[in-house]
C-alpha cells in the first residue's frame, strides 16, 4: 500500500509504483440529492428502505462523507485499449469505499464519478447524469435478464455541474453531474495483473493474485503453480459463460479493453453498450471504434478470448509454463461453441438435441440479416408458433419483428418459408406441447430489454428534473421474461427517429 506523506495529495493524477491501491478521498458535492436507489440491492447489504432514505445513505453513496471507520481507495490497473498496450490506467473516475460482509457474502462498494484519483490522468473523474442513467438501469436489467454483472445500488446527482463538451459556437456545454455506488465482489480487472507483469514487478504481481485469490477464490484449495493454473481456469469459464448471456440477449458491450474485463466474469463498465434491435452481427454501439468495429456484437466471443491471452501472458511469471496456459485457452473456441449452440437451441425452444440444430441455426441467423429484423421480437414471437402451424401461418406470428416489411421480397419470403417449415418440423420432433415450449422459451427469450432509446427517453426527461420514466424502465426490467400488459408499449421496435442514434460512455 502507499501512504502519502501530505494527505491533500493524495488524489493528484500520477504513475503509482509498487502498489496495487492508493488511498483517495472522494470530493464534496454541493447539493447531493437521490434519484433511485435499488431496494434489493440495499437489502442484501443489510440496509433497509428506512436506511435509503436516511442522511447518512445520502452522504455516504455521494461521497459527501466518509463512513466511519473506512478507507476509501482507487485500485491502479493497466490495460491494452482497443489492441493497444495502453499501460497504466487505474480507477480514474471510481473510488472504492470500503467491503461489506453480509449473509456470508463479500460486497465491494464502490462510487463511480466522485472525483479525481492519481488515475485520473488528464480528465475531471466525475460522471454525467446521462452516463450514471445508462449505468444504473443497465447493470440492473443485466442482472434480473439473468446475466453476470456488476449491480448498482443508487443514482445520486452531485449538484455539481460537468463539463463534457464544448458547443459549435464555443461556448461550453454543462451537464448536470452525477453519482452512481455499484456493488461487486470486487472490481478487480484483467488489467491489475497486466500492470505488474508489464512492470516486471513480479513480487506485487504475487502479491494481488495471491490476495484476489484467497479472498475471492475460496474453492481454490491448491497451492504454487496449480493455484495460479486454477484461478486462471475459472476466469476463464466464468467470462465464457457470460459472453453466451450476452449473446443470448443481444448485449454488445462496446469497450471490451482489458481494463474492462473482471475477473468474476460479470459486466462490468457501462460506457457506450447498446441492444441488437434488428439482428446485425457487425454492430457496435461504439462510435469511436466505426472504423474497426472490433467490438462488434459477432466479435465478442474472440475478444473475450484475446482478452484471456493477455491475463495468461499477465500470470505467465508466476506459472513458467506456457503449455498448461494454452491448453485451458485452446479449450475456449470449442467449449464456447458448445455452449452457444445450447443457447441457441433453449431460444428455439429445443429441449432435445439433434445433430441437425446447428445448421438450422446457421441458416436462421443468416435469414435475420436478409431485411431488418428486431431480435427481441423475433425471439419473443417464435414461442407462439403452435406445431400444426403452416409456414405461412408462423411467419404472420413473426413478422411484427421485421422493420419493414415490404422489404420482404419473394426471394426473402421463399427462404423464410422453407425455414418455417424446418422449424415446424423440428419442434414436431420434441415431446412438449405448445404450451410448454412457449413457457421454456419465455425464460430465455425477454419481452423488455433497455433499448437505446427507452435509456434517451428517461434520460431527456431526467435532464429536466423529472425521473418518472427512470422509475418505470427499473420497474419494467425487473421483470424482463414476463408479460407486463400495463408496460406493452415498451414490447416495440425502435422507433425511427433513435436509428442511428447510439449512447454515449463520457
Ligand atoms: P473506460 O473507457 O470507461 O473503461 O475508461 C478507461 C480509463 O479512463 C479508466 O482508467 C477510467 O478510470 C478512465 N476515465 C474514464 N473517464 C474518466 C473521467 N471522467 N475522469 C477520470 N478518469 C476517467
Ligand atoms: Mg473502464
Ligand atoms: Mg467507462
Amino acid at each position: 500500500t502507499e501512504l502519502p506523506a501530505d494527505p491533500n495529495e493524495t488524489n493528484s493524477p500520477r504513475q503509482v509504483q509498487q502498489a496495487c491501491f492508493s488511498y483517495v478521498v472522494p470530493k464534496k458535492p454541493s447539493n447531493p440529492s437521490l434519484i433511485h436507489a435499488s431496494v434489493e440491492v440495499a437489502n442484501f447489504l443489510g440496509l433497509s428502505q428506512e436506511d435509503i432514505l436516511s442522511e447518512d445513505f445520502l452522504n455516504t453513496f455521494s461521497g459527501n462523507t466518509i463512513y466511519p471507520e473506512t478507507k476509501p481507495y482507487a485500485l491502479s490497473y493497466a490495460g491494452h485499449q482497443f489492441g493497444n498496450w495502453a499501460g497504466q490506467l487505474g480507477d480514474g473516475r471510481a473510488i472504492n469505499l470500503t467491503e461489506v460482509m453480509h449473509n456470508d457474502k463479500l460486497y465491494t462498494l464502490q462510487l463511480k464519478g466522485a472525483g479525481p484519483t492519481p488515475y485520473s490522468r488528464t480528465a475531471d473523474g466525475f460522471a454525467v447524469l446521462r452516463s450514471s442513467i445508462r449505468e444504473h438501469l443497465c447493470a440492473e436489467a443485466m442482472h434480473y435478464l439473468g446475466v453476470p454483472t456488476t449491480r448498482s445500488l443508487s443514482l445520486m446527482l452531485s449538484g455539481d455541474p460537468v463539463l463534457r463538451d464544448v458547443l459549435y459556437n464555443g461556448n461550453p456545454a454543462y451537464e448536470k453531474g452525477a453519482i452512481v455506488c455499484r456493488v461487486a465482489p470486487s472490481f478487480i480487472r484483467f488489467g491489475n495483473f497486466e500492470l505488474f507483469a508489464s512492470r516486471k514487478d513480479h513480487a506485487t504481481l504475487q502479491l494481488v493474485t495471491d490476495y484476489t485469490i484467497k479472498h475471492h477464490f475460496p474453492d481454490i484449495k491448491v497451492e504454487g503453480i496449480e493455484k495460479y493454473l486454477a484461478f486462471f481456469q475459472a476466469v476463464t469459464q466464468t467470462t465464457l459463460d457470460m459472453i453466451v448471456h450476452w449473446q443470448r440477449v443481444g448485449f454488445v458491450h462496446g469497450v471490451m479493453n482489458t481494463d474492462n474485463m473482471s475477473i468474476h466474469g460479470i459486466t462490468i463498465d457501462y460506457g457506450p453498450y447498446g441492444w441488437l434491435e434488428d439482428y446485425n452481427p457487425d454492430w457496435t454501439p461504439n462510435t469511436t471504434d466505426i472504423q474497426h468495429k472490433r467490438y462488434q456484437f459477432g466479435n465478442q466471443p474472440q475478444i473475450a478470448l484475446w482478452n484471456l491471452y493477455q491475463l495468461a501472458n499477465a500470470l505467465y511469471p508466476l506459472i513458467n509454463d506456457a503449455k498448461p496456459l494454452e491448453t485451458i485457452l485452446d479449450a475456449f473456441s470449442t467449449d464456447y461453441q458448445k455452449e452457444y449452440l445450447n443457447m441457441m437451441r433453449n431460444k428455439l425452444g429445443f429441449m432435445v438435441k439433434k445433430d441437425d440444430d446447428a445448421f438450422l441455426i446457421e441458416i436462421l441467423t443468416e435469414l435475420l440479416q436478409l431485411v431488418e429484423t428486431d431480435m427481441t421480437i423475433f425471439f419473443r414471437n417464435l414461442g407462439n408458433i403452435q406445431k400444426e402451424d403452416t409456414p405461412e401461418v408462423a411467419l404472420n406470428t413473426i413478422k411484427e419483428a421485421f422493420y419493414n416489411e415490404k422489404d420482404l421480397n419473394e426471394t426473402v419470403l421463399n427462404n423464410w418459408y422453407a425455414w418455417l417449415e424446418r422449424y415446424g418440423n423440428r419442434i414436431n420432433e420434441e415431446p412438449f406441447s405448445d404450451v410448454e415450449r412457449k413457457e421454456q422459451m419465455n425464460k430465455v427469450n425477454p419481452k423488455y430489454v433497455l433499448r437505446n432509446y427507452m435509456a434517451q427517453l428517461s434520460i431527456d426527461a431526467a435532464d429536466k428534473g423529472d425521473y418518472s420514466l427512470v422509475n418505470e424502465l427499473y420497474e419494467l426490467l425487473k421483470k424482463p421474461y414476463n408479460e407486463q400488459p400495463n408496460y406493452q408499449k415498451w414490447f416495440a421496435k425502435r422507433p425511427d427517429w433513435a436509428r442511428d442514434k447510439v449512447g454515449c460512455s463520457m
